[in-house]
C-alpha cells in the first residue's frame, strides 16, 4: 500500500525540522564518549525557580490533578491580566485568556482561529522555524520577507506594506527574535501597526523573550498597546518557558479580543483540553512570585552574551551584531564560503554546521530553516566555562580552514 499517499496533503507538507538531525548526531557522538559542547539548545540552562517548584508539589500533595476549566485555571487567567495590564499597558479580562501547552500550542491556536485555506501570513526573515511550519499546517500560506543587518534584521513598515495582497490575513512580529536577538523599538511597532490597521490584517505578536533584553534603555513593548485598531487585531503570545526558565512545564497563553479568543477557547477545549493542572499552579506561582529569579538569570545572560559576542566579533569570516535580546547570537558565515576542511567545501551554513560538530564537537544550528542559509545561531543558554571552550573550539576550528 502506498500509504505516504493517502495521508493528509497539509501534513505532508511540514517539514522535519533540520536541526534535528545536528541534535541527533551530537547526541551519537556524545554518547560513544565524544566530548561536545552544545550551543544548539533554545531552552535556558537554569534550574525553575524552586518557588515555582513547590507550588507545583503542593498542587501535587493537595489533590490538584484533576480536569480544570479548558481556558485555564481563574486565579491565573487574572494574574495574567494584571501582568498585562501593569507591564503591557494591555487591559483584557480573565476570559480573553487563554492558557495553553507553551507558547507554541499558543500560535497553533491563534492559527488555528484565524486562517482559511490559502490565507497568506507575512513572515518577517530570520524566524523561528516553527512559525511556517505551523501555517501550512492550517492551510495558510507563508510570506517571507527577508531583512538584513543593515536595518538589524528588522522589517520595515514599507517592507511588510509590500507583502501585503489581499489574501493576507496576518502578520508575526517576534520581539524579541529568535534567531537574530532583534528588538523591536516604538517607533518601528507603531508604523507596522499603522500598517497591519490599514490593511485589516492580524498580528501574531510573540513576545516569549520578553524579559530577555539587555540594554537600559530598550524597553519592551506591545505592539497590542498603540491603541483599539490595534489591540483589536493582536493576539499577544507570551509564557513562562523562556522568562522562568520553565520550558518542560508547557505553560504559555494568548490574550486576544472576545471573539478569538472565545474561539480558540473552543478549539482548545476539544484539542488539548487544559493544561496540566500541576503545571498551571506552577505558572500561576511563577507569574505572582518575586520577579528577582527572572532579574538574575537576564544578568547572567548578559555576561554571556557580552563575552560570546566579543569572541565572536573577532573570528576572521565571521560576521554579527550584538543582540538585544533572547539568547542566541546571529552569525553570518557565508565570507568562509569556498574555503575547506580536510574533508569538505564550506558551502553553506548546514555544511559549517556539520563539519564543525564533526571536527570539533560543537553543536550548533544551521539557519536555513530559519529563513536564513547564509547563518549560523550560538545559543548562549550555556554556563560560561562551556561558552569558553566552545568559542575556543570555534575560533580553532576557523583558523585551521584552508
Ligand atoms: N516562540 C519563539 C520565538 C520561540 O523561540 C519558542 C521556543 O523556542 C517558542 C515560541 C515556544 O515556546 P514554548 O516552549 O513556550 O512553547
Amino acid at each position: 500500500m502506498n500509504t505516504k499517499a493517502k495521508l493528509s496533503q497539509k501534513a505532508l507538507k511540514v517539514k522535519e525540522s533540520s536541526t534535528l538531525a545536528i541534535t541527533a548526531r551530537a547526541k551519537a557522538m556524545k554518547a560513544s564518549g565524544a566530548s561536545i559542547i552544545s550551543f544548539s539548545v533554545g531552552e535556558p540552562d537554569f534550574d525553575t525557580p524552586a518557588h515555582v517548584g513547590e507550588a507545583a508539589v503542593a498542587a501535587v500533595k493537595a489533590g490538584f490533578t484533576k480536569y480544570t476549566a479548558s481556558s485555564g485555571i481563574p486565579e491565573l487567567r487574572s494574574a495574567i491580566c494584571e501582568k498585562l495590564e501593569n507591564e503591557n499597558g494591555l487591559i483584557y479580562k480573565p476570559s480573553q485568556i487563554v492558557v495553553s501547552n507553551g507558547a507554541k500550542h499558543a500560535i497553533s491556536n491563534a492559527l488555528a482561529a484565524l486562517l482559511n485555506d490559502g490565507d497568506e501570513v507575512i513572515i518577517p526573515a530570520p524566524y523561528w522555524l516553527t512559525y511556517p511550519e505551523l501555517v501550512v499546517l492550517h492551510g495558510g500560506v507563508p510570506v517571507i520577507v527577508k531583512t538584513d543587518k543593515t536595518t538589524g534584521y528588522k522589517a520595515s513598515a514599507t517592507q511588510i506594506e509590500a507583502a501585503v495582497t489581499d489574501r493576507t490575513k496576518a502578520l508575526f512580529i517576534n520581539s524579541p527574535n529568535n534567531p537574530s536577538g532583534a528588538v523591536y523599538n516604538k517607533t518601528e511597532l507603531e508604523a507596522i501597526a499603522k500598517i497591519a490597521v490599514k490593511h485589516d490584517i492580524f498580528v501574531i505578536s510573540d513576545e516569549i523573550y520578553e524579559k530577555l533584553i539587555y540594554g537600559d534603555d530598550m524597553p519592551h513593548v506591545s505592539i497590542a498597546s498603540f491603541g483599539k485598531d490595534i489591540f483589536e487585531r493582536t493576539i499577544v503570545i507570551n509564557g513562562y518557558s523562556k522568562s522562568h526558565a520553565m520550558t518542560g512545564w508547557r505553560a504559555g497563553y494568548t490574550a486576544s479580543v472576545p471573539e478569538i479568543a472565545e474561539v480558540i477557547g473552543n478549539i482548545q477545549s476539544h484539542q488539548t483540553s487544559n493544561v496540566c493542572s500541576i503545571a498551571q499552579k506552577a505558572a500561576l506561582a511563577a507569574q505572582i512570585g518575586g520577579q528577582g529569579c527572572v532579574d538574575e538569570m537576564r544578568k547572567q545572560f548578559l555576561l554571556r552574551r557580552d563575552y560570546m559576542s566579543e569572541r565572536v566579533a573577532v573570528i576572521p569570516g565571521f560576521d554579527a551584531l550584538v543582540p538585544d535580546g533572547a539568547f542566541y547570537v546571529f552569525v553570518d558565515v557565508s565570507k568562509l564560503y569556498g574555503k575547506k576542511t580536510d574533508g569538505a567545501e564550506i558551502s553553506n551554513a548546514a555544511v559549517f554546521a556539520a563539519e564543525l560538530l564533526e571536527k570539533k564537537g560543537v553543536a550548533i544550528v544551521p539557519c536555513a530553516d530559519f529563513g536564513y542559509d547564509t547563518h549560523i545561531r550560538l545559543s548562549y543558554a550555556a554556563s560560561m566555562d562551556d561558552i569558553k571552550e566552545g568559542m575556543d573550539r570555534i575560533e580553532a576550528f576557523v583558523k585551521d580552514l584552508k
